[in-house]
């Protein structure tokens, strides 16, 4: 068994052993796994505020009033005692007020061809799909077992040392449209299979078992809303994370990686700052991270597939403010598609109504989303501008594809009175998170860059790892997984998961 090293608390040491470069969850977790093992971690942070994707901000709604709207939280899973994610939160030390969803329709899917309740847990969704399509009840039944059977094959997932599906080719070179087919879904069962797929932003043909079974299992499994957003997440972090001795340092854009006879030994900021340290995790886009590191630090067979690997679809995102009681639309998210296959989202239109996920959180009662999807190739003329500076074309396109999203979303809540307050680009996203593409959750968490295939957390540099969403998977659990995975690759794997699953497991 793998020994975890641990040094004593009161060893306090002003120079910091490990520099994380990204205050994401994935960042923020591994700072707090290392700092509970000894480390000293300091996070740098390129932006004015630290979560990355947890971060919020505020914008006046026509009437005055400042509204503060979750950037990307909207709704969190296997939150439920004992699940995953509240294991992590558990072991991490924090405490963060969360609020069930509705259990009979966390998410409401509404398709030309009927709308369909997504209920909480994997055995009623299974029922629920077998009411809704009664002559496929085998084909459910293997469908349900096989997720299962993937969460579970997961180490990390399972908080089990010894899954193996990390490098098992059916999970990662299978795409859930081919294992859709393989098993004989007819169209409206595979319709309803794929439709939350804009949790993870693949088509079905791109999107491996090993990424749909965990990213739609956790929303199914436990979702919750974090009661004060993306933010509450983020302070309780920064909170236990000062508290175990570590710093967080922000507007400190990373320049490049230092290293010295094979060895990571800081961090160039791109003031000229030098910050040493032994250790040092990228935790961001992998592209992001490859553009800091020394050209050799990922073989050139990963390379070269990071260059070819797809980003996500762009992102564009309507915050609004709803006027009125918004009655049954609250508490549940509605995926709202022009088309019977969900792939549709993946080709958004330039005109006319474009497909959109809507959040309508009770925490924070009258603000809404709408997410959908954009080419990054549209804003090609603006590629080079930040936001203050953008020309009245720019507001144009942003405003036709704002009136694109609110067309679908107004026919499917008539009547309902909702004000846009403003939209997010593809750029926004390039420019806030760093995902060079503008992809809503950056890289395609596709066949190309996940498991045999995918990114690794090592490189050829002792002491330098990568982590972040683009190795692992996305959303705050992913994500906050990939943080612990790196954590892991340092301290030993088997050991922290078996630590993690002991301190953390809930009595029977
Ligand atoms: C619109 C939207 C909605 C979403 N909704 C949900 C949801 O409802 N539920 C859910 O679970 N997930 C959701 N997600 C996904 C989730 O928020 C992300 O997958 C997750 O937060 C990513 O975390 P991360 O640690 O990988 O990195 P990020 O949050 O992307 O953080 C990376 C950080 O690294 C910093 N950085 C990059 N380069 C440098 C550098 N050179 N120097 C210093 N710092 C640098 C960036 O500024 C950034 O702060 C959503 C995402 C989006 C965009």
């Amino acid at each position: 068994m793998e020994a975890i090293p641990s040094a004593p608390r009161s060893e306090h040491r002003a120079a910091p052993t490990t520099i994380i470069v990204g205050s994401g969850i994935s960042g923020l977790a591994a700072a707090i796994v290392l700092a509970r093992h000894g480390r000293r971690p300091l996070v740098i942070e390129a932006h004015n505020v630290p979560g990355g994707c947890m971060q919020m901000f505020s914008r006046r709604a026509g009437d005055g009033t400042l509204c503060r709207f979750d950037a990307g939280v909207h709704y969190v899973g296997s939150l439920g005692a004992g699940q995953l994610m509240w294991r992590l939160f558990r072991y991490l030390g924090v405490e963060v007020p969360t609020r069930a969803m509705n259990r009979e329709c966390f998410d409401r899917v509404y398709l030309p061809g009927g709308d369909f309740c997504v209920p909480v847990g994997w055995d009623a969704t299974g029922m629920a799909l077998t009411r809704e399509c009664p002559g496929e009840a085998a084909t459910v039944a293997t469908y349900i077992a096989r997720m299962k059977q993937v969460e579970a094959s997961l180490n990390w997932h399972a908080l089990a040392p010894e899954a193996d599906g990390a490098y098992d080719r059916g999970l990662y070179e299978v795409s859930i449209g081919e294992y859709l087919r393989s098993v004989g879904a007819g169209p409206r069962l595979r319709s309803l299979m794929l439709a939350q797929s804009s949790l993870y932003a693949a088509p079905s043909h791109a999107a491996p078992l090993a990424i749909h079974a965990p990213v739609v299992g956790s929303a199914i499994q436990g979702p919750h809303y974090i009661v004060g957003g993306g933010d509450a997440i983020t302070n309780a972090l920064l909170d236990r994370l000062r508290d175990l001795g570590g710093g967080l340092r922000t507007r400190a854009p990373a320049a490049r990686v230092l290293v010295e006879d094979n060895r990571a030994t800081g961090v160039e900021l791109q003031d000229g700052t030098v910050l040493h340290a032994p250790e040092v995790i990228l935790a961001m886009h992998p592209r992001a991270a490859q553009a800091l590191m020394p050209p050799d630090a990922w073989r050139g067979a990963l390379r070269e597939r990071l260059e070819a690997a797809p980003e996500c679809v762009g992102l564009f995102c309507v915050y609004g403010v709803a006027e009125g009681d918004m009655g049954d639309y609250s508490g549940s998210n509605h995926y709202l598609l022009r088309d019977d296959d969900p792939d549709c989202f993946y080709d958004p239109p330039l005109r006319g109504p474009a497909d959109a996920v809507v959040n309508l959180p009770p925490t924070s009662p009258q603000l809404f989303s709408a997410v959908g999807a954009a080419r990054m190739e549209w804003f090609g003329r603006w590629q080079g501008t930040r936001t203050p500076r953008r020309d009245p074309d720019y507001r144009a396109l942003k405003q036709q594809l704002t009136d694109n999203i609110m067309a679908t979303v107004r026919q499917h809540m008539p009547g309902r009175k909702l004000q846009v307050v403003d939209a997010a680009t593809p750029l926004t996203i390039r420019d806030y998170a760093r995902y060079p593409g503008g992809g809503i959750y950056g890289l395609q968490p596709g066949m190309a860059a996940q498991g045999r295939n995918g990114v690794r957390r090592r490189t050829r540099y002792a002491g330098l790892y990568v982590t972040g969403a683009g190795t692992g998977a996305p959303g705050i659990l992913g994500a906050c997984v990939t943080g612990f995975a790196v954590a892991g690759t340092i301290l030993g794997t088997d050991a922290l998961i078996r630590e993690v699953r002991s301190t953390t497991d809930v009595p029977a």
